[in-house]
């Protein structure tokens, strides 16, 4: 099945996360068929003086969601990831894999929905998911990712993110 997957970093060295992610994913989720450029973007729903790096990815895996679901969570505990905050909500995170979409499929489980519920409501997932899938059509919205990128009402700031020569992978 086709899945978009978008991941993120605002921890430590995240071009480097973000390529152990790809790696990662790749040996236990399936074919990275497409990776777009990396965006920079400031953290939505808390404080962090990091910004994240965020980039998304087509894959092509044999998993079903559930399966794909506990594989990117492995893949994040592997990765380090400090789950929440005491509080919930939202914390810094080495790596953070969010499923958008899977195939056009509309999955609503108390683990799962997909495609993601806020996706159309992020410049930061829409701009790399553009770079990658322009023409895909949501399967609940109707509507290409462009279009949804250009009806964003989002004002966060995410823009291309040029990794420097030592950072390039
Ligand atoms: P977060 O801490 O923001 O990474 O959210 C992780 C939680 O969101 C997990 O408990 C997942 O079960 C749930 N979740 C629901 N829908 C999705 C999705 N489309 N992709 C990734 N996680 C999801």
């Amino acid at each position: 099945m086709n899945a978009f997957l978008l991941l993120g970093s605002n921890m430590g060295d995240r071009i480097a996360m973000l390529h152990e992610a790809r790696v990662l994913l790749s040996a236990q989720a399936g074919v990275v068929v497409k990776q777009s450029g990396y965006y920079e973007s400031e953290p939505w729903g808390f404080e962090s003086a990091t910004w994240f790096i965020n980039q998304a990815l087509h894959i092509e895996t044999p998993l079903t969601p559930e399966q794909l679901l506990h594989t990117i969570q492995h893949i994040e505990q592997q990765l380090g990831r400090i789950r929440a905050t005491p509080s919930g909500g939202y914390t810094s995170r080495p790596i953070d894999i969010d499923i958008l979409f899977y195939g056009n499929d509309v999955i609503h489980t108390p683990a799962l929905t997909v495609p993601h519920p806020l996706l159309h409501q992020r410049r930061f997932a829409l701009l790399p998911l553009c770079d990658i899938a322009p023409a895909y059509v949501h399967p609940l919205l109707h509507k290409t990712t462009t279009a949804l990128l250009q009806q964003c009402p989002d004002q966060g700031r995410a823009t291309r993110f040029i990794a420097s020569a030592g950072e390039r992978r």
